[in-house]
């Protein structure tokens, strides 16, 4: 998005504020179903968490996309969206029954990751076709070596429990129509990737009416210079070859699934903050803006690295900052970053801001969440109001103390 109309928007809407751009959303959307249009049938479930704002989901709709969800209020979201439940996909981890059959009376595709779970719901509802979540134990050691790792997960049921796994199927009679795996961000590069394929594909073999096979997520994209991103087209290229391969021997033109959260949305969003203070200290100049890990927790949770560029003053000549928040924490955006001169009042964008940022906001030190905009069609649009003190005592129950 330009520079400009960044600025009109932090004008217009007040600081600090989540601005997301529809056109990177829809770029990304068709990067990644172009990279395999040689898979007749391909689905992408955007998975919620990552940005779950309804404005944000009804896009995804308009797409064509389904949606991959973790929680039943996800599920709630989506179809407020308008999805219809055989689009959505029920994902969690070490949720009760109960959930998981509320997600299945709603019509919405469920996938189990434990045996417990399994064997009670197939025994409870053989009719409901399930899909699982395995844990291929398959990560990336080194830039390419691959290694079996992460026995420990608590996420999928382990591919060394297949044989129990069968048993459950055959004695509930239930049906699994989807295998599944979500291995995160240990998959950087293609060949593990592919690697964790080919052991899907193996258990595959053992379900005789699959509809779907769903590789899950982790691409990546790049945060700072040089990062790694992952090659959509040649990840395309050869999983569709091998897939298309695999369903001539399985019989049957089953349906391609992933669902991307961060690279479909991360790039798209910019978080727009206003600098309180310009702090000059023995050793650092520190710029303090109007925000936090209150409103972005990932630089402070995961060490993760946001660009952050001075769009009040793009051609100054450039400083070290130390950029931080405004809460009683440390709240450390970056250390000793480069960024050209700021002044009090600058507006700071931090980019790839669109996965795990908003969605992660809290309301620590009674601070409000940030407004959302959506920037569609060259018009900034309003998709989340910033909150208010209503907001922040709306579920206080106060009680009496006699003095
Ligand atoms: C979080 C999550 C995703 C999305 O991961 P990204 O790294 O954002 O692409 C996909 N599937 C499941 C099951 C998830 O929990």
């Amino acid at each position: 998005m330009k520079r400009t109309t960044l600025l009109q928007i932090a004008k217009d809407y007040g600081s600090p504020v989540y601005v997301y751009d529809a056109d990177k959303i829809q770029s990304q959307y068709q990067r990644l179903t172009s990279a395999f249009n040689k898979v007749k049938h391909v689905k992408l479930n955007y998975a919620v968490k990552a940005l779950s704002n309804i404005s944000v989901l009804k896009l995804f709709n308009s797409l064509g996309s389904g949606l991959d969800t973790v929680s039943i209020q996800e599920v709630q979201l989506g179809l407020i969206a308008g999805f219809k439940p055989e689009d959505i996909i029920f994902t969690p981890n070490g949720v009760s029954l109960t959930e998981i059959e509320k997600a299945a009376s709603l019509g919405v595709q469920i996938n189990i990751d434990n045996l417990s779970i399994l064997e009670q719901f197939g025994t409870k509802h053989p009719k409901t076709p399930v899909c699982i979540r395995i844990n291929p134990h398959v990560m990336a050691g080194g830039n390419t070596n691959i290694s079996v790792g992460h026995i420990d997960s608590k996420f999928g049921i382990s591919i060394h429990q297949i044989p129990h796994l069968l048993r459950i199927v055959e004695n509930t009679k239930m049906t699994i129509n989807g295998i599944h795996m979500h291995t995160g961000s240990d998959i950087l590069d293609i060949d593990v990737f592919l690697y964790a394929s080919e052991i899907l594909f193996e258990t595959a073999k053992n379900f005789k009416n699959l509809e779907f096979i769903d590789f899950g997520s982790g691409f990546k994209v790049p945060y700072k210079v040089g990062d790694i991103e992952t090659n959509i087209e040649e990840l395309g290229d050869k999983l569709s070859e091998r897939f298309n391969e695999f369903c001539k021997d399985y019989g049957k033109q089953l349906t391609l699934a992933f669902e991307p959260g961060k690279f479909l949305v991360s790039e798209a969003g910019s978080f727009l903050t206003k600098v309180n203070v310009v702090k000059q200290t023995t050793s650092t100049v520190f710029a303090q803006v109007d925000s936090g890990f209150n409103h972005l927790i990932r630089p402070m949770l995961y060490g993760s690295q946001h660009d952050i560029i001075n769009i009040s003053n793009p051609k100054g000549r450039e400083r070290f900052y130390s950029v931080v928040g405004y809460i009683c924490e440390t709240d450390t955006f970056a250390n000793n970053r480069r960024i050209s001169e700021i002044s009090e009042d600058d507006i700071l964008a931090f980019k790839n801001a669109g996965a795990y940022c908003y969605s992660m906001a809290s309301n620590y030190n009674s601070r409000y969440r940030p407004a959302e905009v959506l920037w569609y069609k060259n018009k900034a649009h309003l998709i989340r109001k910033r909150e208010t003190f209503e907001d922040i005592i709306k579920n206080q129950v106060e009680i009496s103390f006699a003095s």
